[in-house]
């Protein structure tokens, strides 16, 4: 089944659809295991024969302990940066907000263990969009979001398998290991690295000098998308 007809947005060279950066995301939510997006999963007659099925392709596209990684760190823009306004009670939640140049484009894409969901806000044609206030893009999000996971059970993320995966505590100005003075000039956090990748360097800032870090998704459509994730189900 063709998906090409769904609209492009900008920030990429070819532009990329909410269906596109729901299945990217949903595998991360399946442990690295891509499934192609489906909008049916059975059609069956009168009589409950199967008249057709979904077949989706599955295949892996990263390591499960790099998908663990990248969902552990998913979680902190819920709990402590720019989508804190997508917390479901009861429920892990890995997000992240996305801008483009001159917020043409506003993404909110990010999973729970039961769903994913990718939505963007926007004009047809680039236009800056001025809006006060949480990034519109997670309002729309999280008020699908929070409505279907209503009547389901709270879950958190399953762990990884600890022997691939170490966690260390980091400087949140130079990312490596924190000295005693890495609390005095920015603070620290808590970050999960696949085994062998984690940094092994300490930190050489002193209390008086500090680096903000900048992440940034640049991608962009004001359709909402929901593929149910496979895992956890
Ligand atoms: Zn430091």
């Amino acid at each position: 089944m063709t998906l090409d007809y769904l609209w492009r947005f900008g920030g990429l060279t070819n532009g990329i659809s909410p269906l596109e950066m729901a299945g990217a995301y949903a595998a991360i939510a399946n442990d690295g295991i891509y499934i192609q997006p489906t909008f049916y999963t059975k059609i069956e007659d009168l009589n409950g024969n199967i008249v057709r099925e979904s077949r989706q392709n599955k295949r892996v596209v990263m390591s499960a302990e790099s998908s663990y990684a990248v969902k552990d760190l998913l979680t902190e823009p819920v709990k402590n940066g720019t989508a804190t306004n997508c917390t479901i009670s009861g429920m892990s939640v890995a997000a992240k907000t996305g801008t483009t140049d001159a917020n043409c484009d506003r993404w909110l894409c990010g999973f729970t263990p039961y769903y994913t969901a990718a939505t963007w806000f926007g004009y047809d044609k680039n236009e800056t969009i001025r809006f006060n206030g949480p990034n519109p893009a997670s309002l729309i999000w999280i008020g699908v979001m929070s409505q279907i996971h209503n009547s389901l059970d709270g879950k958190t993320f399953a762990e990884g398998n600890t022997s691939d995966v170490v966690t260390k505590e980091i400087c949140k100005s130079s990312g490596l290991l924190v000295t005693n003075s890495c609390r005095k000039h920015s603070g620290t956090y808590t970050e999960v690295f696949v085994a062998g990748t984690e940094p092994t360097q300490y930190c050489s800032f002193s209390s008086g000098q500090s680096k903000k870090k900048k992440s940034n998704i640049s991608s962009n459509g004001d359709t909402t998308v929901i593929i149910k994730s496979v895992t956890g189900e």
